[in-house]
Order: structure tokens, then sequence, then C-alpha cells
């Protein structure tokens, strides 16, 4: 069964198509390098986190089309396949790719319905966790886990690492499967752990 897993697992990874990232510097030419950059990280990750990340119904993504525009104030959005990076921001942040990641992690997670909270928590795990391999520090007594971003991002991490599996999986698989099919709801903390979401979070708070 192991070993049937381990061979699933390594198929899907190579079968996870690759994805190409169309990067539009033509409003920000000296963006150009920075835009070459976004590209290769992107398109070495997107295998591996679209793998990360998979359920049944996870639609592989042909293509990426990131723009870089002057009119856009604040740092980047997601939609669809489309990541808009803000010009101004880019071009005093060009280590600014985790924030690229997190974009793309967006267009990986096709969620319906999803609480905000969920959707950039999990954008935030991977980009912290799995991308840049940082370690966020504690949430204070004044978060909790409807606060999204960094927040939940070491939440969903301590889950992962100290919750039980569910038939194998971690949490964060389910989670993922749920959202994309437009199912998710908190009950599933209760289905599985018989405790509500608070009471994990407080439970983390605890322990973590
Ligand atoms: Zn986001």
């Amino acid at each position: 069964m192991l070993l049937y897993l381990a061979l699933v697992a390594v198929s899907l990874l190579g079968n996870s198509a690759a994805v190409r990232v169309d990067v539009d510097t033509s409003k920000a030419r000296d963006l150009e390098g920075f835009g070459r950059q976004i590209k290769k990280t992107l398109e070495d990750w997107y295998p591996y986190l679209s793998y990360l990340m998979y359920s049944p119904t996870f639609e592989d993504v042909p293509v990426i089309n990131i723009y870089f525009d002057p009119d856009y104030k604040r740092i980047a959005y997601a939609s669809g396949n489309r990541i808009v990076g803000a010009v101004d921001y880019y071009r005093q942040n060009q280590q600014g790719v985790g924030s690229m990641i997190h974009e793309m992690v967006h267009v990986i997670q096709q969620y319906r319905n999803t609480p905000g909270w969920v959707t950039e928590g999990m954008a935030d795990y991977y980009r912290y966790y799995r991308y840049e391999n940082r370690k966020l520090s504690k949430p204070t007594t004044d978060n909790n886990h409807t606060n999204g971003y960094g927040v939940t991002a070491f939440f969903f991490n301590w889950v992962d690492q100290n919750k039980p599996k569910i038939s194998g999986q971690s949490m964060l698989y389910w989670i993922n499967k749920d959202a994309r099919e437009g199912n998710y709801k908190d009950t599933i903390w209760t289905r599985f752990y018989r405790q509500t979401v608070e009471q994990v979070w407080q439970e983390m708070m605890r322990r973590a």
C-alpha cells in the first residue's frame, strides 16, 4: 500500500504539467530582469506546489500571465490565471519573489466559496513554510485563526505538524480539497478532531 501510494505520488509529480509563465513588463522596462527571475522561479516551483496542493478536482494551469501595472498601487493580486503586480512596489522590492509565490498559490487554489482567512492563510503557508522555508513567530493572544496571512499560516503549519492525519492525509489536504470543491465549512474541524477550530487554535496557543 505504501509503495503504491509512493508510486502514485511520483507519477503525479511526473505528470504534473509544466506551467508557462508569461511576464509583461512593457509598461516598466526596468523590471525586465526581475520579470525573468519571476518567470523562472514560478515555472520551477509550480510542479511541486501544485503537487502539494493536489486534490481530485484540481485542473492543471497551462499558462500564468503576469502583468506589471503602473497604475496599481498596492502589491499584487491574482484573478484566475492572471497576476497583476504593482510597478511601484516591485521597483522598491526586487526580493519580493515570495509575494509572487503567494499569488501563484491563489492561481493553484481554484477555491470557491471559501472564507478569506483560509485562502490567505494557505497562500502564506505555502509561501513561508514551503518556498521560503522560514519559521514565522507564534501569534499573540490578540490574534485568532481568522486573521489570515502569516497568523493563519502559523496555525496551519502547527496543525500539519502536530495533529493526526486523516486517512493518511494532512488536514491541509482536506481543507484544500473542500475549498476547491466549494464545500469548505468550519465543521470539518469537529468532524475530524471533535474540536471546533477555535479549540484547535487554543490548543496550538497552549502547546506551540
Ligand atoms: Zn493573497
